[in-house]
């Protein structure tokens, strides 16, 4: 059959195009997400691997000179340098001992400060070899302060015995030996902190005692027999780690650097946001509202947290998503666009099929039912009915009752036929009947309830005084007869009707008749 529209499929249809556009957001936004996540994590993995290298060559010192140090406590540490260095260190009265002059002959940079409390030791003793001890690592500490230059504040020997060998040197009116360094961090943290493996100790924040800042120190201590002769340290000023990290800034969001304390020692920037959770990840996790990542240093006690709030976050994917959203939308408006001339066509079609008074089909409708072969296939019998006297429905309850009538005539109609049939409008308050698959007989009856139902029907809900009724004609179908025929035969039929009486039916009988 003729396809007429079926309304709810575009709506349909349009619902179905918005849930697959926000399907398609959605996976769009989330893939640009992974993308935007990777490129950080290698961003930050390799901001990881730059501190654990700037780290390790701290600590490459360190090592170096610890194992030195154990070399020469395992033998004499005394050397000609040392001899020579000890020599001058004098003994004040108030200041205790301090290597406050250098020998002239000495090459410029060679030695630090030694400070401590006096006297001198005796030759001999324990006291005399670690002040030996202290100044056999002169060379090593120019060396590794010369390396690492500014990276480094001090480097220094601190003895268990109250004293110090600092380099490079200042004078003992800027920094001496003092009890109290045994109470700074970086003495305390490496003697709590077991020490099996003789990593290097990083301690916590301090201020420094020579005033450069705040300062954080990296120790390695050193024993002989099992028990604590000193310690060789590095300070590193956290203005100085901040530069580093501050070569490091993140695309976005912050990076903190944190101690093993999680205290904050560097961040890129001015107020860092401090996040509760700290434990490490290998990828990124919601946390508290922002995207983190907490990586360990490699191989150091430090920590990197690289973490982007939602509001950046979502602007940068909104921006690296704009092409394909914008693809997307483009899509949806075509596909929208495309929907609404669907609908239009549909509207269109139904109009141009359909009677716009009373709904029933129009002539042009039969017409297609020709073309497309719809009619052959249904091998109808036509039956055309006519209202009597609708003139004087018109005349005496005026033109918008007859149209009102006209409708109720289609809705009776219509209740009687089957899912074969067609309800054409032929003309003015003429109908055709286009009734499949038929015979004569079911003509005949269907023209009879047809013309009862309206001849019954209570017209007085409409006007008190109305009354309406119909003539009918009808004719079989019949295989060799052209449509415009048999609807002139039905016609004929019709005609008949009027002329014996109106409200009745009768069947076409032939020309003469
Ligand atoms: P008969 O019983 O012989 O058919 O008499 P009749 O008055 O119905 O016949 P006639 O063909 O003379 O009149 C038909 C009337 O139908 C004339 C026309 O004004 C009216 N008519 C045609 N189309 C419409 C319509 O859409 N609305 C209304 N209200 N009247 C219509
Ligand atoms: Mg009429
Ligand atoms: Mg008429």
């Amino acid at each position: 059959m003729l396809n007429v529209s079926d309304a709810r499929f575009p709506t349909r249809l349009t619902w179905l195009l918005f849930a697959l556009v926000i399907l398609l957001i959605g996976l769009t936004l989330r893939q640009n997400l992974k993308q935007i996540e990777s490129l950080y994590l290698s961003d930050t993995l390799n901001s990881a691997i730059h501190l654990q290298d700037q780290f390790q060559r701290t600590d490459t010192f360190l090592e170096a000179m610890r194992s030195q140090a154990e070399e020469r406590l395992r033998s004499d540490p005394q050397s000609a340098l040392t001899r020579q260095l000890y020599s001058y260190i004098q003994q004040l009265p108030d200041q205790g001992l301090v290597l406050d002059k250098l020998p002239a002959d000495l090459p410029a940079g060679l030695a630090g400060n030694l400070t401590g409390e006096g006297p001198l030791p005796p030759p001999g003793s324990e006291r005399e070899a670690r002040f030996h001890l202290a100044l056999s690592l002169s060379p090593l500490l120019a060396t590794a302060s010369q390396r690492l230059g500014e990276e480094i504040a001090w480097v220094y020997f601190t003895g268990v015995d109250n004293f110090i060998y600092l380099y490079p040197w200042i004078p003992s009116s800027q920094f001496r030996f003092s009890r109290s360094i045994y109470e700074k961090h970086y003495w305390q943290d490496a003697l709590m902190s077991p020490n099996p493996t003789q990593d290097t100790i990083l301690s916590r924040p301090y201020e420094d005692f020579a005033g450069l800042g705040t300062m954080v120190t990296m120790s390695q201590p050193l024993y002989k027999d099992g028990s604590l002769v000193g310690m060789i340290s590095m300070d590193i000023l956290l203005s100085r780690l901040q530069l580093q990290l501050d070569r490091l800034t993140p695309a976005l969001g912050q990076y903190l650097l944190l101690n093993q304390y999680h205290q904050v020692l560097a961040s890129s920037t001015k107020e860092p946001r401090i996040p509760q959770d700290l434990a490490p990840t290998v990828q990124y996790q919601w946390r508290e509202g922002a995207l983190q990542l907490t990586l360990a240093v490699p191989d150091t006690p430090l920590l990197l947290v690289h973490s982007v709030t939602l509001l950046p976050l979502a602007w940068t994917l909104a921006y690296q998503s704009a092409p394909t959203l914008l693809a997307i939308l483009f899509l949806l408006l075509a596909a929208l666009s495309n929907l609404r001339s669907h609908r239009l066509n549909q509207r269109l079609n139904y109009l141009s099929c359909h009677d716009a008074l009373t709904g029933a089909f129009n002539r042009h409708y039969l017409v297609l039912l020709e073309q497309t072969g719809s009619l052959a296939r249904l091998r109808p019998g036509m039956l055309m009915f006519d209202a009597d006297h609708f003139k004087r429905v018109n005349d005496n309850f005026g033109h918008a009752v007859g149209d009102i009538v006209l409708i109720r005539l289609v809705q009776i109609c219509q209740q009687q036929l089957g899912p074969s049939d067609r309800l054409v409008r032929w003309g003015g308050e003429e109908f055709l009947l286009l009734i499949g698959h038929s015979d004569v007989s079911r003509l005949g009856e269907l023209a009879e309830q047809i013309r009862i139902a309206v001849a019954d029907h209570d017209w007085a809900t409409i006007e008190p005084e109305l009354a309406v009724t119909i003539s009918l004609g009808y004719y079989p179908h019949e295989e060799s007869i052209q449509l415009h025929e048999a609807v002139r035969r039905a016609d004929m039929a019709l005609y008949q009707a009027k002329a014996n009486g109106r409200n009745r039916s009768e069947r076409w009988l032939g020309d003469a008749s």
